[in-house]
């Protein structure tokens, strides 16, 4: 096993020095990279119409500054309006066809139901590309991103924080209709950060004493009686939207990476409860699901939910300055689930299909509103900023907010990526057929 490790390592470098040859062809007239870092955070479904109301009233500063020093507007999504499929399509430039990861969970030709994994991602993320190039990333909490990639720098896998993988396998459970215990699991005794060292720091991260923002868990006080527990469960994911912060914090105040990455998933399952509460697009929930005392506690919450995510923009901002490249984006939004429908807030229609995306930095045209930009453009527009070529296989291009002029490249996907982390079956395997085929393996 450590040889193969070994040998590996040596292989990658060998090609990360061949990639960065080919881009100094591939990149020749791309060098125009204004020089600063990138910050993305993912917010997932944060709703453009909650947004944008939010914002006429003053709610949100953060999100505010970056409108105002930049640009903000609707990022498109893709049908079925499911996050793991987004946010890789985002990581990738490319569709979910092309980059496989379908959904969170699916059922394989013998008949074992199983979790997605980032083993099933078929092409690099911007992180992979990033690195090979020399560049240092850190990627935290990002969908999809179990088991860790060896980048060069930090990843945090999105099955790192405590109570993740439970709510995976829950949510697996609903989608594939099976028993959790039935459903195997990426990680149940795998790694969860490269390189290692991380994990335990990482841990030590969630038992921070003082509030990180000055805007407290929106669930701190449960209300008594019924909605007791579910409040509970909330706070305990508000809690880990801040302790995934704490992680980026840290990394950055580290690494100060060239490229970094953090995903939050708070808003999306407050959302999922209580946005009829906000009744933005249709009419009020039916009497007998939301009686009229507890609605106007929903909507305070997810108001709430909505200012403590813009005020962990706000932290993860104040290490970035005017010359990095910041994007905050969101995969999709939401609506009132349709009559009939148990759930309470869903994304399935176009009602729901558009994010947000708020960018600023060198050249975005402050004040100005994006348009015509899709989830597919995230990886495009980071690998343009780095001026690094923009796969001519991607389904994504460079967001017209960015003044750069970018080289191309057939394709990245040749470039390997390889997992860390002990349990997994048939990473080495896809990792030494794909170096067979490149050459380097006899
Ligand atoms: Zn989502």
């Amino acid at each position: 096993m450590q040889r193969f490790g070994t040998r590996i390592r040596r292989r990658t470098s060998r090609w990360a020095l061949l990639v960065a040859a080919g881009c100094s062809v591939a990149c020749s007239e791309a060098a125009q990279r204004p020089g600063g870092r990138a910050l993305v955070i993912g917010i997932d479904g944060m709703s453009p119409v909650l947004v944008e109301r939010m914002l006429r009233e003053g709610e949100l500063p953060h999100l505010a500054e970056l409108a105002e020093r930049g640009s903000w507007g609707r990022l498109r999504s893709l049908k079925p309006i499911l996050s793991p499929r987004i946010w890789t399509s985002m990581a990738t430039g490319k569709l979910p066809a092309e980059h496989g990861i379908e959904h969170f969970a699916r059922i394989d030709a013998d008949g074992t139901p199983r979790l997605y994994s980032s083993l099933d991602r078929r092409v690099p993320a911007v992180w992979n590309i990033a690195s090979s190039a020399g560049f240092s990333v850190g990627v935290v909490n990002w969908l999809m991103t179990h088991p860790p990639e060896r980048v060069r720098g930090v990843m945090i896998s999105d099955h790192a924080a405590p109570g993740a993988l439970a709510g995976r396998l829950g949510l697996a459970a609903g989608v594939l209709k099976t028993p959790q215990k039935k459903i195997e699991g990426a990680s149940r005794e795998a790694v969860f950060t490269h390189p290692a060292a991380w994990a335990e720091r990482f841990t030590a991260l969630g038992t921070a004493a003082s509030p990180l923002t000055k805007v407290p868990n929106p669930f701190a006080a449960p209300p008594p009686g019924k909605g007791r527990l579910l409040w509970e469960r909330l706070a305990n994911i508000a809690a880990r939207d801040e302790h995934v912060v704490r992680a980026a914090l840290e990394i950055d105040a580290e690494l100060r990476p060239d490229l970094l990455l953090v995903y939050v998933n708070g808003v999306d399952a407050v959302s999922h409860f209580f946005w009829p509460s906000v009744a933005l697009d249709g009419p009020d929930p039916p009497a007998h699901r939301q009686p009229a005392a507890p609605l106007a506690r929903q909507r305070a919450a997810l108001y709430a939910t909505y200012r403590f995510a813009d005020a962990l923009v706000g932290v993860l901002l104040r290490g970035f300055g005017t010359q990095d490249l910041v994007l905050v984006v969101s995969d999709h939004g939401f609506e009132n689930a349709r009559p009939g429908d148990p759930s309470s807030g869903v994304h399935v229609t176009e009602q729901a299909i558009d994010g947000i995306v708020f960018a600023a930095g060198p050249g975005v045209p402050s004040g100005g509103q994006v348009r015509n930009m899709s989830v597919t453009d995230i990886a495009p527009t980071l690998l343009a900023w780095l001026g690094l070529a923009v796969g001519s296989d991607m389904s994504g291009r460079v967001a017209d907010f960015l003044p750069i002029e970018t080289g191309r490249i057939r394709s990245w996907d040749d470039l390997p990526v390889e997992h860390v982390g002990g349990k997994e079956s048939g990473a080495e395997d896809v990792i030494v057929e794909q170096l067979r085929a490149l050459g380097y393996l006899e």
